[in-house]
């Protein structure tokens, strides 16, 4: 029978890269906590509507990209594509925004989109979002907090900070009148995609990847031009926050984000090193959106990141963290043996809670065993056969450095193993 296959741009994360997953995760949630957030924890699957209803009926994720299916009663949902929707959608549930607060979720996302490096079917992101404040040092606080995050990961020097405004949502309506009208005179020379989207979503022509389309929008009108009072201000003040605390960006006019829900604030962190897929961290902000999924109007901005990525970034800078090794590697011969083994090393544990300790299962030869302890990568073999039980006694073999091999009563295991841990760790 042939054996079945996860699903195209669904991966496995193995052992070896969950460890680097920890790492990436923990650094990321003990930043948020100390800024302040607390963690949401949100379903996978919530009803359709309430993504189109906020990412936008005409957008990529809306109209292609999302996993939308009928339960049992006919009710149509769909795995979540992303989690603002979502995090707004528990926020105004369960009353969080009745005063501001700072929110943060993590976990698998849903878009069904062509596989390739950096892009996936199941893909994670990690995101904050701030509620209830219009001013910009919100949109401030978490851009700021985003570039501590790349200093502490050592990546800061690989990505670079592009932030735009794209103002009110009548200021966009009167630029993309403006823009549609300047682009059907050259509608020829369009490429396909961005002909559709002249009557769908026009403002996303102004991230086509497509140069003549982009040399072509050298002459189209300027957004900026077109910005409400209230979103230069609110722009300019957000640029000197940013001076202020040391944060260099580029503002790059041409930066709309592909959901519907932004205004004012968009920003997005890009690299070089990962090819087509060079966005690894997005946000804007988004004071329409709670009222419009039913809550009282409250403003928000927030960002997401995505964690595959990153990992993609981290090791392209070398900045994994090494696998961790065992401390231990326990080795016994004979039934005796190993009863003994399994107390003394319980007891080992309960003195020294977080060394890292690895029985060797189901016996074997005492050749085979010490081989596989070679291999775990420990410190250090304990073992123990016959004569040591009799003696109740146990040999402790440094297995890194061709020391000798020395033998300690069981009762003085737990005081001398710290010790010779750091004696013998290479
Ligand atoms: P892209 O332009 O690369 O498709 P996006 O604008 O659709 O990205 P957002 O919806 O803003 O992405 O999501 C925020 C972040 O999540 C992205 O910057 C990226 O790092 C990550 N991301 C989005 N889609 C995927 C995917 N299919 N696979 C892996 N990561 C993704
Ligand atoms: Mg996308």
């Amino acid at each position: 029978m042939d054996a079945l296959r996860s699903i195209r741009g669904m991966n496995d994360i193995l052992p070896t890269d969950a460890t680097h997953w920890q790492f990436l995760e923990k650094s990321v949630a003990e930043l948020l906590e100390r800024y302040g957030y607390g963690e949401l924890r949100l379903p996978l699957v919530e009803p359709t509507a309430l993504f189109s209803r906020s990412i936008g009926e005409v957008t990529d994720i809306v109209e292609k990209e999302m996993y939308s299916f009928e339960d049992r009663n006919g009710d149509s949902m769909s795995l979540r594509p992303e989690g603002t929707a979502g995090c707004v959608r528990a926020a105004i549930q369960n009353n969080l925004i009745a005063n501001p607060c700072r929110l943060w979720y993590s976990g698998p996302m849903f878009r069904y989109e062509r596989p390739q490096k950096g892009r996936q079917r199941q893909f994670h992101q990690i995101g904050a979002e701030i509620f209830g404040y219009a001013t910009p040092d919100a949109d401030a606080e978490l851009i700021i907090l985003l570039a501590r995050l790349w200093r502490i990961l050592g990546i800061a020097d690989a990505v670079t900070l592009e932030i735009n405004s794209i103002g009110s949502s009548e200021a966009r309506a009167a630029y993309r009148a403006a823009l549609v009208a300047y682009l059907e005179q050259h509608q020829e020379a369009l490429d396909e995609d961005s002909q559709r989207r002249l009557l769908s979503n026009p403002l996303r022509i102004l991230d086509s990847k497509n140069p003549d389309t982009q040399a072509l929008l050298n002459d189209a009108p300027a957004l900026e031009e077109y910005l409400d009072e209230e979103s230069v201000e609110h722009f300019a003040t957000l640029r000197a926050y940013l001076d202020t605390a040391g944060v260099s960006y580029t503002v790059n006019p041409r930066l709309v984000r592909g959901l519907d829900y932004y205004n004012k604030t968009v920003f997005e962190w890009v690299t070089d090193k990962l090819g087509a897929q060079g966005t690894v961290c997005a946000g804007g902000r988004y004071d329409g959106l709670v009222q419009q999924l039913g809550g009282r109007s409250t403003p928000g901005v927030g960002f997401a990141m995505g964690m595959e990525r990153l990992l993609l970034m981290l090791e392209a800078c070398g900045k994994l963290p090494d696998a961790r090794s065992p401390d231990i590697f326990v080795v016994t011969s004979g039934t005796d043996a190993l009863h003994a083994a399994i107390a003394a090393v319980e007891q080992l544990r309960d003195a020294q809670p977080s060394l890292s300790i690895v029985q060797q299962l189901g016996g074997g030869s005492f050749r085979s065993q010490m081989k596989k302890a070679d291999r775990s990568g420990a410190t250090l073999a304990l073992l123990w056969g016959e004569d040591e039980v009799a003696a109740g006694e146990v040999t402790v073999k440094p297995l890194r450095d061709g020391q000798e091999q020395l033998r300690l009563s069981v009762a003085s295991l737990a005081e001398t193993i710290p010790s010779l841990l750091q004696q013998h760790t290479h």
